[in-house]
């Protein structure tokens, strides 16, 4: 039993939607759950639609039939004879959001957020399990919210493992053992039957939650790149794909900014031991990268990481107290009540520095806070630049010209917190 997860890239428009056909019919006798996430950038145009209903800005009804004639263009190219109960299905999908978005706002912004979210997975699936259907690969559309549940926290809902494991084990399993089964990314279902989502980029790991329950031989990601590759190629030249990883080096590089899979993906599969391979859905024959618990020479490649859309917290003591032996936990606390996402640490005798996901919201309230006892001093607009593997300087001619706010060595990593502007 294998376990694939297509996102957004894959299923963007018509053409992508029949390259995943072609993909998937290679695997017909195969049994096998495919995870689809919503199409394109539809989860972007979902969260404006969030933003102008909850804060009523008059735009919804505008930003619901861009989303709906971006289907509709889709399914129209796609299905050309289109069964009536299958258009009914997709039909009735727009109606509900279309209802839920004509009414008030009710309960929290991230509960709203959620339950109009997902209406991009919902009908990507219904999409595309319809289009299989048509051109004989035969597979059942699911509900992931039948499996997947989790707690009440809208946005980055927490699974629940007993529970989702054996609904997927007993529920889903038998009948991946019948035909292939097509099913969402990135929802959820809270125990109070309301829609919860994993946090964005989150379909990877609602694929390895699948994998893990239903004990997979393999989960593999179809990417728009051939791999995981050392660097971004976007942002560097010369890069190179990476034929073996660990499911440590993985969990790192992830952790590190490495946006190929989502930090949660790899856990799951490293606890029952699940290869994951990540492999181009443009050159599906491409051997791509497989992450498992067997180390090989590739590791040692040196991997150029860079994490957006950081913050340089830098904190001393206003009465020359140690930093270390008295205050650091009164500081750790407030990182934690706040859930705020700290990438890198360090400290002196008097001084504590930490560089963090930017948001300015928890920055503000973290001066306001922590100033009355503390030099609290806030460096917006960072980078953290990750370097693994790498002898002496080599590879760091990204820093040139960038001003080093920090800088932190291991002696299988650097890592550096940059600025291109003076704070
Ligand atoms: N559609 C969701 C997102 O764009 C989940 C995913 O793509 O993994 O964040
Ligand atoms: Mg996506």
């Amino acid at each position: 039993m294998q376990v694939f997860k297509f996102g957004g890239a894959s299923v963007k428009d018509a053409n992508s939607v029949r390259n995943v056909g072609e993909i998937v019919k290679g695997f017909a006798q195969e049994k096998l759950l495919i995870v689809i996430s919503a199409m394109g950038k539809t989860t972007n145009m979902l969260e404006r639609l969030t933003h102008a209903y909850v804060e009523q800005t008059g735009k919804a009804k505008q930003i619901f039939d861009e989303f709906k004639t971006y289907h509709e263009n889709i399914i129209q190219e796609l299905i050309e004879d289109i069964q009536p109960n299958g258009f009914d299905d997709i039909e009735n999908t727009f109606i509900e959001l279309e209802c839920l978005i004509g009414g008030n706002p009710e309960g929290s912004y991230d509960f709203n957020y959620d339950q109009i979210v997902s209406f991009g997975e919902i009908v990507s699936t219904k999409i595309v399990s319809i289009y299989l259907n048509q051109t004989n690969v035969k597979n059942r559309w699911v509900d992931a919210r039948n499996f997947i549940h989790t707690d009440a926290n809208y946005r980055e809902g927490r699974v629940d493992w007993e529970k989702t494991s054996s609904l997927i084990h007993n529920k889903l399993k038998p009948l991946i053992e019948k035909q292939i089964i097509i099913t969402q990314g990135f929802i959820g279902n809270s125990n109070n039957n309301n829609t919860t989502t994993l946090g964005r980029e989150g379909s990877d790991y609602s694929a390895a939650i699948f994998a893990y329950a239903l004990e997979a031989s393999s989960q593999t990601i179809w990417k728009d790149v051939t791999g995981v590759l050392n660097a971004d190629p976007k942002r560097f030249k010369d890069t190179t794909n990476i034929e073996f990883l660990t499911y440590n080096e993985a969990i790192e590089l992830a952790y590190y900014g490495a946006t190929v899979i989502h930090p949660k993906t790899i856990q799951p599969l490293q606890s029952k031991n699940i290869p994951l391979f990540v492999k181009s859905f443009i050159d599906p024959k491409a051997k791509g990268t497989l992450v498992s618990n067997q180390i090989h020479d590739s590791i040692q490649t040196p991997m150029f990481i860079i994490k957006d859309k950081q913050a340089l917290v830098s904190i001393s003591s206003k009465d020359f107290s140690f930093i270390v032996e008295e205050n650091l936990s009164k500081i750790f606390e407030f990182f934690a009540t706040h859930n705020i996402k700290t990438n890198l640490m360090q400290n002196s005798a008097i001084s504590f520095s930490a560089c963090v996901d930017f948001d300015l919201l928890k920055l503000k309230h973290l001066q306001a806070t922590l100033s009355a006892q503390f030099i609290v001093k806030v460096n917006s607009d960072c980078e953290l630049f990750t370097a693994r593997n790498i002898q002496e300087n080599q590879g760091i001619e990204y820093l040139k010209g960038k001003k080093i706010l920090l800088e932190q060595r291991t002696r299988s990593s650097a890592q550096f917190v940059v600025s291109d502007k003076e704070n």
